[in-house]
């Protein structure tokens, strides 16, 4: 069989660089595009390291419409997995423009440069946030659709425009994946989540408190309507979220059907529950404060994985205990990320 060519962007990302590590080790041929507008270089080097070869890399923006035309001119491409876009939910309130010119403009010009050269098989990053406040648990894929800030308005909006495509042209294959809480790294410790300034997921924030690089975890909320009361999520590890990307493209590349589907554990978590298993994995104690509710917040987010288990044939295998040991091997590892 001859190799499959995909074309990841947003590569050098957290989700993007571990799943370009296993679309490798699966035989795929890749090709990464990154601005580094979030990430580093340094993730090159290590997927060197860990993949024995140099991979493939183009240096571009999604928004820039002659560079990814050029990137498609020079190369044929089967498939394309786009995780390129801006993913802060507060910072999306502040600046809306940003991220509807990034989030959505970067659609465009990618999908219309797919379109030109007749690759139409596109596997797409979305979130569970496009359930807004979900009716009832564990949130089936049928689920209502909402938005209540800008960054879930343009995952929304970019669902709505990969439909629309597909409802024109039965050419394109589509996976819409709607990701839960991805969390942990890989388990050598040399690719992980690596934020800018102070993070604003849990996972993260707590190792760092763990590392002594922060004083206190502030727990947002302890009235929900939850076993603790504090808030419920659905944590995902990010080597199961990658294997779901790899098992969603041969499904699109197998049958040429589009599917949206929920990459989630099925299983939802409080924040003591991770406070408590990221104190076991490392070791160390994790100061909590308990501080107001962060606006927008839901109680409770936990997926229905049946559709991904059934059709993708697709699991995830990882617990919390080992999603937290690989978050504290990688933040050890790299105390002031890869930029530091
Ligand atoms: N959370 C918290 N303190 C923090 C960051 C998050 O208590 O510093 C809580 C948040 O209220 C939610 C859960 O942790 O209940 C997961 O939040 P995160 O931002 O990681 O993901 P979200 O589910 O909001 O996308």
């Amino acid at each position: 069989m001859t190799q499959m060519r995909v074309l990841l962007t947003g590569a050098t990302g957290f989700i993007g660089s571990h799943t370009w590590l296993n679309l490798l080790a699966c035989g795929f041929q890749v090709v990464g595009v990154d601005d580094f507008s979030n990430s580093s270089p340094a993730v090159l080097d290590r997927l060197h390291q860990l993949a024995g070869t140099e991979p493939a890399f183009i240096r571009a923006d999604v928004c820039d419409a002659s560079a990814m035309a050029a990137v498609f001119s020079r190369e044929r491409f089967d498939a394309v997995i786009h995780f390129a876009a801006l993913k802060a939910v507060g910072e999306s309130t502040e600046k809306p423009l940003a991220y509807y010119a990034n989030n959505i403009g970067g659609l465009l010009t990618l999908t219309q440069a797919m379109a030109g050269h007749e690759c139409k098989t596109l596997v797409f990053s979305s979130s569970a946030t496009v359930y807004g406040k979900p009716e009832s648990l564990p949130i089936r894929e049928d689920a209502a659709l909402s938005s209540t800030n800008p960054y879930g308005a343009t995952k929304l909006m970019g669902e709505t425009i990969l439909r629309d495509l597909g409802h024109a042209d039965a050419g394109w294959a589509v996976a819409l994946l709607r990701y839960f809480n991805p969390v942990g790294a890989h388990e050598s410790g040399l690719i992980g989540e690596d934020p800018r300034g102070t993070p604003n997921n849990l996972m993260p924030f707590v190792a760092q408190v763990a590392a002594g690089k922060r004083e206190r975890l502030k727990v947002f909320g302890h009235d929900y309507a939850t076993p603790d009361g504090t808030g419920v999520r659905d944590y995902i590890h990010v080597l199961d979220l990658a294997a779901g990307h790899v098992d969603a493209l041969n499904y699109l590349l197998d049958t040429r059907q589009s599917i949206t589907a929920n990459l989630g554990t099925g299983r939802g978590h409080s924040v003591l529950d991770v406070v408590h298993a990221f104190e076991r994995a490392s070791g160390t104690s994790v100061p909590c404060d308990f501080v107001a509710r962060r606006p927008g917040d839901v109680d409770a987010s936990y997926a229905d994985v049946t559709l991904a288990n059934t059709v993708l044939g697709w699991e995830a295998t990882r617990d919390l205990d080992t999603m937290c040991a690989d978050s504290w091997r990688w933040q050890r590892m790299n105390p002031n990320g890869l930029a530091g």
